[in-house]
């Protein structure tokens, strides 16, 4: 932990004018406040007030009381496109307790309870993103104009355009100490990927809010708009955030997911099969944490985008190197999750996968041989004879499946007036509504002269 007064001289040092005391709400939009460092002091004691209704889904109606968010000094980060400003997120209080349905004290009590039991859960992400431009009647095209081609994945001329877009943000992530060391245009149009190395869960979930932060702010400066929106055209390949997971010993930082004798040929361990049989066995609910908006199930399923395939899962269950499954096991000592999306808040998504793995762990689930299938082309019969169960197909299914989890509900905690997942899955079934209350043009094509 950073003492005060080594944060203190680190912003000297650095000649950091102002700082941003930070937290996300659900949506895991990122809140602030500017802080100038005269006042670093008072932030440090009694916390950044904010009004939690105004925030966003953060458990408090207007009569609350405010919410006082403490800065962690372990998070500071100077931002280096406004190189005067540091970000530190914070934990949010109210009246002196830590408020429970704020995403990041749902996390770290998660985090606590696996170190309780000797175990330190560490993530890599690859966050993908597309690149876009608003057009006047409010629809959006891809940004580059040239980047057109049905099979865009890895195409370098596509990469070349957007060169210094690409090279200033792999430049930031080194100067962050976050180790960029891959980027990549993705399977659509306008889509990128840029890489950087796994950490604690709790770090990589607080750089993954300044990555989004970052992206938004240099695209706002060329004047278009950086997109995490899993599905942001019906045509093209939705925006995933793949995650790598591993559990660590507490005591020694020894990696508890690798075994170079597994019987199975995937490199890992019985402990790491039990974690993946967890996810597999919740996955019809922790779907609805990991994939948390109407536009996320647009872009799961089978049916492809014009590039092929979706290369989003369609079904629950575990594989070795085979991108048609929920859970790809690249090389031994971790497993990747394929079915988080963009919209995802890291805090909460971690948390949720955490403990549907820690279930798996302490039953002793075994997830059986893994499946060396193409899942996008397994006919129905035979996903049934397996027993392979598909995700839920709308955002309401999944919180239906969300709120009878009884392992989801108790690893998300509770608040005071209740558990947290029921308000989750309030406040996500009025956001389907909202959507489904619409007529679309869609309907209005389809039904106005049918009957
Ligand atoms: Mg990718």
């Amino acid at each position: 932990m950073v003492s005060l007064k080594d944060l203190g001289n680190r912003i000297k040092e650095d000649g950091v004018e102002y700082i941003y005391a930070m937290f996300v709400e659900m949506h895991g939009k990122p809140c602030a406040k500017l802080v100038p460092v005269s006042s670093l002091d008072d932030l440090m004691a009694n916390g950044a007030g904010f009004a939690g209704f105004a925030a966003g889904p953060m458990g408090q109606t207007p009569a609350d009381p405010d919410i006082l968010a403490i800065p962690d000094p372990d998070s500071y980060m100077v931002l280096p496109w406004q190189p005067n400003v540091a970000a530190m997120q914070c934990d949010p209080t109210v009246e002196g307790d830590e408020w429970p349905y704020a995403p990041r004290i749902i996390l770290k009590r998660a985090l606590a309870a696996a170190y309780d039991q000797g175990l330190v859960l560490k993530v890599g992400v690859e966050a993908e993103y597309s690149l876009v431009a608003k057009n006047e009647d409010g629809t959006i095209r891809v940004a580059d104009e040239r980047d057109d081609s049905a099979m865009p994945c890895y195409d370098a001329r596509g990469l070349t355009r957007m060169l210094d877009h690409l090279t200033t943000v792999s430049k930031h992530m080194d100067a962050l100490g976050w180790g960029n060391y891959a980027n990549d245009h993705e399977d659509a149009n306008g889509q990128f990927e840029q890489n950087f190395q796994y950490a604690d869960a709790l770090i990589t979930a607080d750089r993954l809010i300044i990555l989004r932060l970052m992206m938004h702010t240099l695209a706002e400066r060329q004047g278009i708009y950086a997109t995490f929106m899993p599905k942001p055209f019906s045509d093209k390949t939705g925006n995933g955030l793949h995650t790598h997971l591993s559990l660590w010993t507490a005591d020694g930082d020894e990696p508890l997911f690798h075994d170079e004798d597994d019987p199975r040929g995937l490199g890992l361990s019985t402990m790491a099969y039990q974690f993946t049989a967890g996810l597999v066995e919740h996955a019809a609910g922790l779907v609805g944490i990991l994939c948390p908006t109407v536009n996320s199930y647009k872009r799961m399923g089978v049916g492809p985008p014009d590039s092929g395939a979706t290369w989003a899962p369609a079904y629950a269950a575990y594989g070795g190197n085979n991108r048609t499954q929920m859970i790809r096991v690249p090389e031994g000592g971790r497993i990747e999750v394929r079915a988080m999306d963009g919209a995802a808040n890291p805090y909460l998504s971690f948390a949720a996968q955490l403990g549907c793995g820690l279930a798996g762990i302490a039953a002793g689930l075994d997830p059986g041989d893994p499946n060396t299938d193409n899942l996008y082309e397994m006919p129905e019969a035979e996903l049934a004879a397996r027993g392979i169960k598909a995700m839920p197909p709308t955002l309401l299914h999944a919180m239906e499946n969300l709120v009878t989890d009884d392992v989801l509900r108790t690893c998300m905690g509770t608040t005071p007036h209740g558990d947290y997942i029921d308000y989750f899955a309030e406040v996500k079934r009025r956001e389907f509504h909202q959507w489904h209350d619409i007529v679309s043009q869609a309907e209005v094509d389809q039904y106005l002269t049918l009957f």
